[in-house]
């Protein structure tokens, strides 16, 4: 049987987690703009403050063939239009996804905000137990919430709103969440005074260590990003930390010229 609503194997950076030990199911919406009912919804409340639909991830990679776009529209228009058929169909996906790991002592790992910020993870991880939901997000009150045990978040950083880039940075010191960093070429060593690891090497973000930043390096459309979403990370205070262009401009508007 083939899952009808998640995906296994078919994303590139979680196939390097997949394994003896880890396996990933991820969940591809449409982010953005689907028309329903005479309607614009998007699942990404936090999209257009945080200016991340311009790169979004949605368009790299397999996101970039038409087919892959139009199965994602058809499971959201699907999930808009028959939303208790669709969380049916999720929820025997994902214990079919479950139990076939866990028969060969496999953790099942799931993802479902793939290509969306709906969040709905939260309701569903304590149904399962057995497996280790995750997610990026930019809905930064998230890192203060009592979360389900097993669902774990990677916060997602934009300077495309200088007061939302604070919040994120904000909520790392406060609660020990991590922030993901989209750079342009290469990941600096610290960003804004938190050790950067490297995101790419795997998905398995759960498995990180505490208050740091996860760098990732820009792909697909977002490497011409100029909208803040990505950062370029070219100036080091004399203290040492590693500050952003969009920062610096901030802080500095009359000498550097604002963005
Ligand atoms: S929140 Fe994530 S999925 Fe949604 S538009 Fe932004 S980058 Fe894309």
């Amino acid at each position: 049987m083939t899952y009808q609503i998640i995906g296994v194997g078919n994303n590139a950076k979680t196939i390097k987690g997949d394994g003896s030990e880890y396996v990933t199911a991820i969940r591809y919406l449409k982010p953005f703009k689907t028309v329903y009912n005479g309607k614009v919804h998007n699942l990404c409340a936090l999209a257009e403050k945080a200016q991340c639909h311009v790169g979004c991830l949605n368009t790299a990679g397999r996101g970039a063939m038409n087919a892959v776009q139009r199965g994602r529209e058809r499971k959201t228009m699907w999930m808009l239009s028959d939303p208790i058929g669709f969380y049916d169909a999720l929820n025997a996906d994902i214990t079919t996804f479950i139990r076939r790991q866990r028969k060969q002592g496999i953790q099942p790992c799931i993802r479902l905000g793939g290509t969306d910020d709906k969040g709905d993870a939260i309701k569903l991880a304590p149904h399962y137990p057995d497996a280790q939901f995750y997610d990026y997000t930019k809905v930064v009150k998230r890192a203060y919430q009592d979360l389900p045990k097993n669902y774990h978040i990677t916060l997602s950083y934009s300077e495309a709103d200088m007061d939302y880039a604070n919040q994120v940075h904000q909520a790392v010191l406060d609660t020990g969440v991590n922030m993901a960093v989209v750079f342009r070429d290469k990941l600096p060593a610290t960003f804004r005074g938190l050790r950067v690891i490297d995101g790419d090497k795997d998905d398995l973000r759960f498995l990180d260590p505490k208050g740091v930043v996860v760098g990732l390096k820009a792909k697909g459309k977002a490497k011409r990003d100029d909208t803040g979403f990505v950062i370029d990370p070219n100036w080091t205070l004399p203290d040492g930390t590693v500050w952003s262009d969009r920062m610096m401009r901030h802080k500095y508007p009359d000498i550097l010229g604002n963005v």
